[in-house]
């Protein structure tokens, strides 16, 4: 069987795809590697996805997986290897057997890349977070510290100015990777500190973060300081590998504004794909313009044929 449309992935852009796509009426499978679906089931509360005032990030990806389930929405569990084109066909290689589709979506996401320090799994959703935007209101007048020096870091250190207490941006080096810009907006505030030369050690707490063990890189000193939340931007590796299509310099998925990629009738949608926000809402807005344009391009293929 020739699928219209395959989604490689069943996280939030992906499943708003194929809501859309069912919807359409195209024949659609969405396949879906993991047990635990979606960055989104590893966070915590969620309290800007509009409709829910606050929702558990599992809860959510629930929540969209009866919703796809009850639109029609079929979903496969497979590990996809690669991706071939033969003329007017998409083959998908998993490791169950190949598939075949006029029309493909990626939606297979990406990770905040990890520090690998000890606490930092264990706290994750207690005090140690990947994302201002997703929970930096949870730190409103509290003291936290950002971990990194890249555009990412400091684009939510000043997020989290406008919040917390305190900001203190804990960086390996003695300067700034990020953006010039960026970097005046966050010298001029008066609640953003930056520690040089430092590494974060060890996260340590009970039910919740408590403290961090920083060492200063240059003597090697370590002390101990009271916070209450970590977030940690030492870049995002996107889930990208498998697929041979135009990307930048850090593997995301280059698009234009229909999700289009380099190669016709592949789209790309959600936090694989180059753009400036990475949220649910952003990723389900992908989803359903990836679905219209495949929907699209499979109608005019189907036309052309007849
Ligand atoms: P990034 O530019 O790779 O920066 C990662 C930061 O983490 C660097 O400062 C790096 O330190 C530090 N780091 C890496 N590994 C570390 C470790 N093990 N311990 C301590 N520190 C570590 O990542 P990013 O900030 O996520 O940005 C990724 C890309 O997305 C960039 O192209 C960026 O411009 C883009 N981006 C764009 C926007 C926007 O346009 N609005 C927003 C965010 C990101 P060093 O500096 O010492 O290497």
């Amino acid at each position: 069987m020739v699928y219209d449309l395959i989604i490689i992935g069943g996280g939030p852009a992906g499943l708003s795809a194929a809501i859309y796509a069912v919807r359409y009426g195209l024949n659609t499978l969405v396949l879906e590697k993991g047990f635990v679906i979606g960055q989104i089931s590893t966070t915590g509360e969620v309290e800007n996805y509009p409709g829910f005032i606050s929702i558990n990030g599992i809860d959510l990806m629930e929540k969209f997986s009866e919703h796809a389930k009850a639109a029609g929405v079929v979903v496969e569990s497979r590990d996809v290897l690669g991706v071939r084109s033969e003329s007017d066909l998409k083959i998908i290689s998993t490791d169950v057997g190949d598939l075949e589709t006029f029309t493909l979506i990626i939606a297979t996401g990406a990770n905040p890349k990890k520090l690998g320090v000890p606490g930092e799994e264990e706290f994750r959703g207690k005090g140690v977070s990947y994302c201002a935007t997703c929970d930096g209101p949870f730190f409103k007048g509290r003291n936290v510290i950002v971990v990194g020096g890249g555009e990412s870091a400091i684009e939510d250190a000043l997020i989290l100015s406008d919040l917390a207490a305190s900001v203190c941006v804990v960086h390996r080096r003695d300067e700034l990777r990020a953006s010039k810009m960026l970097q005046d907006r966050a010298f001029a505030k008066p609640n953003i500190e930056f520690s040089w030369n430092t590494e974060l050690e060890e996260i340590i707490g009970d039910s919740i973060v408590r403290e961090v063990v920083l060492r200063n890189t240059e003597s090697g000193e370590t002390w101990t300081s009271p916070i209450d939340g970590v977030f940690i931007y030492v870049g995002v590796e996107p889930n990208t590998e498998f697929i041979d299509v135009d990307k930048n310099d850090y593997g995301f998925i280059v698009t234009n504004e229909k999700m289009a990629t380099s190669e016709a009738g592949i789209f790309a949608a959600g936090d694989c794909r180059t753009s400036i926000l990475r949220q649910v809402i952003t990723a389900a807005s992908d989803g359903v313009i990836a679905a219209f344009e495949a929907y699209e391009y499979v109608s005019a293929m189907k036309h052309k044929a007849e």
